[in-house]
């Protein structure tokens, strides 16, 4: 497919004057740099894939969520332009208006059978997803028990829901247990990831499950960066466990491994009815593109058609975290394609981020408020298409900077 670029972007106008009401950004922003917390952006061109070029560097790329290696593949493309053709680019509004089309029940279709749930609804994001649909299920009576290491997304829906906010430690389902058993609200929900954004690490889903049996409470699970690459039919971390049962809300972004965009929720077909009416991000919010709906039901396609994707990448990652363990680093409890490696503060992550992309590789610094400050680290994400040869380089240059004995620099 020939494409051209877009053109370059003409520069706005110089800026007025600060008005004096928001005088106090200027102090604001000095303190995130000074904390060596300034995040300027890199301006990505063309497709990625193996590679990204960012700021017209061209690197190989470990700093993408797009596991499979579908945010580039013309098939999502030409689906693209298939669905717009049929349906417009815009949706126009929202779903309960007239903005749900043919293609978005389609992928919602699509969705509740790879799950094996029978109904699903469709978010503008994961984020909405979880946010919207935390707030509809719980609320200022209620409970909710939130992992320390859930996502934003997680941590704005609790507040959203005026529940009363418990943090369990990380993956401490005795802990949970105990708060469960002291609560005297009337509905409780524990919400987690499957798998952990910023540490690779992997929920306890079925001890999760018992707990949340046993004391009466919803479990919700945060699929994204599981959706796609885990389970046979490659539906995520409930499937791979088994989970699915236990798991009353199933909660998985289209915007990762699937390489388009947006979120879902999946479960019972009463609680997708009440989401439909009580989720204020999918009722208050214009439907998705279809050209969007339409490239992520040709990643799902793909996803069924090419297992050999996740089924690959799975292994690699394997082999690639013993090699660093073996030489001494500490990954955690890392136990997926995402590899992070703590180096403790933001200079030093900037550092070895610097110093990976001297070499050749995109892999980002990653800094609070992402992760708590102090567990600054480098986060290698693995995709089907790096090679045995991009893996080698990116682990000998990872054992070379920590000094091959476990320090980092
Ligand atoms: C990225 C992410 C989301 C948000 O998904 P988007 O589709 O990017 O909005 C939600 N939960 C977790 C755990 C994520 O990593």
């Amino acid at each position: 497919m020939a494409c051209r670029p877009p053109p370059p972007a003409t520069p706005p106008p110089e800026p007025a004057a600060l008005p004096e009401a928001l005088a106090w950004i200027t102090g604001a922003l000095e303190r995130l740099r000074e904390a060596g917390l300034e995040r300027p952006r890199r301006v990505r061109a063309g497709r990625q894939g193996r590679e990204v070029e960012l700021d017209g560097r061209r690197l190989v790329n470990f700093g993408s969520n797009d596991y499979l290696g579908l945010a580039g593949d013309v098939r999502l493309t030409r689906a693209a332009s298939r669905a717009a053709c049929a349906e417009g680019f815009g949706a126009g509004a929202s779903p309960l208006v007239s903005g749900h089309s043919a293609v978005h029940a389609a992928l919602e279709g699509a969705l509740a059978r790879l799950l094996g749930t029978s109904d699903a609804l469709l978010f503008p994001s994961g984020f909405a997803a979880n946010a919207a649909t935390i707030a509809a299920l719980v609320g200022p009576d209620d409970l909710v028990a939130s992992d320390e290491r859930n996502h934003a997304s997680i941590i704005d829906g609790c507040r959203l829901s005026r529940a009363t906010v418990v943090v369990y430690p990380h993956r401490d389902v005795a802990t949970l247990g105990r708060i469960l058993a002291a609560s005297p609200a009337r509905r409780r929900l524990v919400v987690t990831d499957t798998l952990f954004s910023m540490d690779g690490s992997v929920a306890p889903l079925a001890d999760l499950a018992d707990a949340c049996e046993r004391h009466g409470a919803m479990l919700l699970a945060d699929e994204a960066h599981a959706t796609g690459i885990f389970g046979a039919r490659g539906s995520g971390l409930v499937e791979a466990t088994g989970t699915a049962a236990g798991v009353h809300v199933r909660v998985g972004t289209l915007s990762k491994a699937l390489g388009a965009a947006g979120g879902f929720v999946a479960g019972h077909p009463r609680l997708v009815d009440w989401l439909r009416h009580a989720a204020r991000g999918y009722v208050f919010s214009t439907a998705h593109p279809p050209a969007v709906a339409g490239a992520a039901l040709e990643a799902l396609a793909v996803v069924a058609a090419e297992p050999e994707r996740r089924t690959g990448l799975l292994e690699r990652a394997a082999g690639f975290r013993d090699r660093l363990r073996r030489g001494g680093l500490d990954l955690g409890a890392a136990e997926a394609q995402i590899v992070p490696v703590v180096v403790g503060g933001a200079e030093a992550a900037l550092a070895l981020a610097a110093r990976l992309a001297a070499e050749g590789m995109f892999v980002p610094a990653i800094r609070p408020p992402s992760v708590a400050p102090g567990r600054c680290l480098v986060r290698a994400s693995l995709a089907w298409h790096h090679d045995d040869a991009d893996l080698d380089r990116l682990a000998a240059a990872l054992l070379a900077a920590a000094g091959c004995g476990g320090r980092h620099p």
